[in-house]
């Protein structure tokens, strides 16, 4: 049976915050872009993109185009907390299988969901009133059998858009578009392929027998065929639900003897653990490390903790210490690994604790934050409303 598959996207994500923030910027030009003027655009509102202004312009250029322009400085703690409402309304309408892709985007395994609907596109366009009722942005939707072709979907009737995508309708409605537009062509790319004569991902989909657009295209070649022929098998990954762990390990070319070449290697390490559980709003609870030693012999040693962690540099000197604790000095070091364990979303701590409620009286919220972080550890709870791209 075919799934059916939701890509939802925020639409002009940054420049709709702000203008949810402050409703006097609405249907004004706006950017979000900042004092420095020799920075680029983040985001672009619809009213400033008819001036041709768009997300990766100079603020210089943006401003020639449109000199009334409203420039913005960046809120990254506030686009994250509309973030979060964002997917948590989506959770709580659509089901637990859901993948973040980015800030403002995520995918949605509708099939079971949709079998009990009897109209996917009317539930869709009043999940789409919700979410517009709730944060004051709107969002695109597609909807299509695989992720490929509902991230291709969403973006087509922009912005507010519903747009359901079938196989058999890809020849007239995806095959026709630039080749720029194609999801996994980069900005590279895309003029390498013209040179090709690849000019809509009609032409790509029917680059099968081209040694150059192989070539080009490398180890990406096949999937990007596939794709552009409206096939994709990549499942939903729902990492809040998946993720029981997130680790990382190290094997290294030359045995460490030394331990601050160890410190560096756990500095690593637990920048990369920590930047993924970060990207999954949720803190562990738990922490464990691996020693292969040159003989390999394995040592692994875990720990539990009441106060959760996420944040790289407790992660740090907690695997450090363990190493510490554990390591025999002076043995060459093959491989070295951080694993977090007990990792619960963030969301449903606070929920747990049940101050997750947008309608919470201020003043007991700030306190229970406090008090939250006093348990938990700096700054690890934040309201909503102060926590926080792509452009569209
Ligand atoms: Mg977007």
């Amino acid at each position: 049976m075919a799934k059916v598959i939701l890509h939802i996207d925020l639409d002009a994500f940054f420049a709709s915050v702000e203008i949810s923030k402050n409703p006097a910027f609405k249907d004004k030009p706006l950017i979000v872009g900042g004092k420095f003027k020799r920075g680029v655009v983040s985001a672009a509102s619809y009213p400033a993109r008819k001036y041709g202004v768009h997300s990766g312009m100079p603020i210089v250029q943006a401003l020639k185009l449109c000199p009334h322009l409203i420039n913005v400085d960046v809120d990254m703690e506030t686009y994250k907390a509309y973030s979060n409402m964002f997917f948590e309304i989506i959770r709580d309408k659509c089901g637990d299988k859901l993948e973040i892709g980015s800030i403002d985007e995520c995918y949605v395994d509708f099939t079971s969901k949709a079998l009990s609907l009897n109209s996917v596109e009317k539930y869709l366009k009043d999940l789409q009133q919700y979410v517009t009722n709730k944060l004051g942005i709107t969002c695109s939707i597609g909807v299509a059998p695989n992720k490929f072709l509902a991230k291709m979907a969403s973006d087509m009737n922009k912005p507010n858009g519903v747009t359901i995508l079938r196989k058999r309708d890809i020849k007239k409605k995806l095959w026709p578009l630039p080749i720029e537009k194609m999801y996994g062509i980069g900005r590279k790319t895309a003029p390498r392929l013209r040179e090709l004569g690849v000019t809509t991902i009609g032409d790509l989909a029917n680059s099968f027998d081209s040694y150059e657009v192989r070539h080009l295209l490398g180890k990406g070649f096949f999937t990007l065929i596939e794709w552009s022929n409206g096939n994709d098998k990549r499942e939903v990954i729902d990492y809040h639900v998946d993720a029981k762990s997130i680790g990382n390990s190290r094997t290294f070319m030359r045995n460490l003897t030394d331990i601050e070449e160890v410190k560096k290697e756990f500095l690593d390490l637990a920048a990369s653990v920590s930047n993924r559980i970060v990207m999954v709003n949720s803190l562990a609870f738990g922490l464990s490390i691996v020693i292969k030693y040159e003989d390999f012999s394995v040592v692994n040693r875990s720990q539990t903790y009441d106060r959760p962690i996420c944040n790289k540099d407790e992660i740090y000197l907690k695997a450090l210490k363990l190493f510490e604790d554990n390591y025999i000095p002076g043995k060459p070091v093959r491989l070295l690994g951080i694993t977090l364990t007990d990792i619960r979303e963030k969301n449903s701590i606070l929920k747990q604790l049940n101050i997750f409620d947008m309608e919470i009286n201020k003043e007991s919220t700030n306190d229970i934050i406090n008090k939250l972080n006093e348990v938990y550890g700096k700054d690890v709870f934040k309201k909503a409303s102060k926590v926080g791209g792509s452009d569209d």
